[in-house]
């Protein structure tokens, strides 16, 4: 598979493109809040031949979802995530007046809701859904335990943890319905018992390891 990270809006959001070798992609939090980094999106899929296949989002704050209206209208795909955070999207401008995040088009309505165990797969790219609440109520995060060769390169499993689990660091817990102890618990229990060589991408900030955050606890 290929594996495309982008850094958008002014919040700094991971968004990343999986790819796989028949032309498919999962995006996974494309938050593009410009026209600029709209652009960086849809030519990277052009230039590498991938049509856009499932739309996924770790949770539902505004600054991972600012890319979906675009996404959507573009390429006919409606965006994913756990039930328990839906109610966020209804908060959008709420959102955006107390971030200070300009929000260009509202992110249109899930078109499937992902749950704890549930796979999202397309031929050669297979992740897992983890639900762990605490950060958001509905927050996921996607696990690929065998992900082959990434970028020509054989790889360990990835995580892709959204606001979840940070390098050193772990999501707030005092915005809509976060709560502190769920949060910890789901980290302990879901997360940090992968490989300790999975190469963890979180929402914001740079890669870590599960070896690497186990020590925090
Ligand atoms: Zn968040
Ligand atoms: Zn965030």
């Amino acid at each position: 598979m290929t594996l495309k990270p982008f850094i958008f809006n002014p919040f700094g959001v991971n968004g990343f493109i999986l790819g796989n070798d028949s032309g498919e992609a999962i995006l996974i939090d494309p938050s593009a809040s410009n026209a600029r980094e709209e652009a960086a999106l849809s030519d990277y899929l052009e230039k590498n031949g991938l049509s856009v296949k499932r739309l996924l989002n770790t949770h539902l704050h505004l600054d991972h979802v600012l890319g979906n209206a675009f996404i959507a209208g573009k390429y006919g795909v409606s965006p994913e995530a756990h039930k328990e955070d839906a109610f966020l999207l209804d908060l959008q401008e709420e959102q955006s007046q107390m971030f200070g995040l300009p929000m260009r088009a509202a992110s249109p309505a899930l078109g499937n809701y992902l749950a704890e165990g549930d796979t999202v797969e397309i031929p050669g790219i297979k992740l897992q859904v983890i639900h762990v609440a605490g950060h958001s109520p509905g927050g996921l995060a996607f696990y690929c335990e065998a992900p082959g060769d990434v970028n020509g390169q054989k790889a360990p499993p990835l995580l892709f943890a959204g606001d979840i689990l940070f390098a050193g660091s772990r999501g707030r817990s005092d915005l809509f319905g976060g709560d502190e102890d769920a949060l910890v618990s789901g980290i302990k229990s879901k997360l940090l018992t992968l490989p300790g060589e999975t190469i963890v991408f979180p929402g914001h900030g740079p890669t870590t390891t599960i070896a690497d955050e186990r020590r925090w606890y």
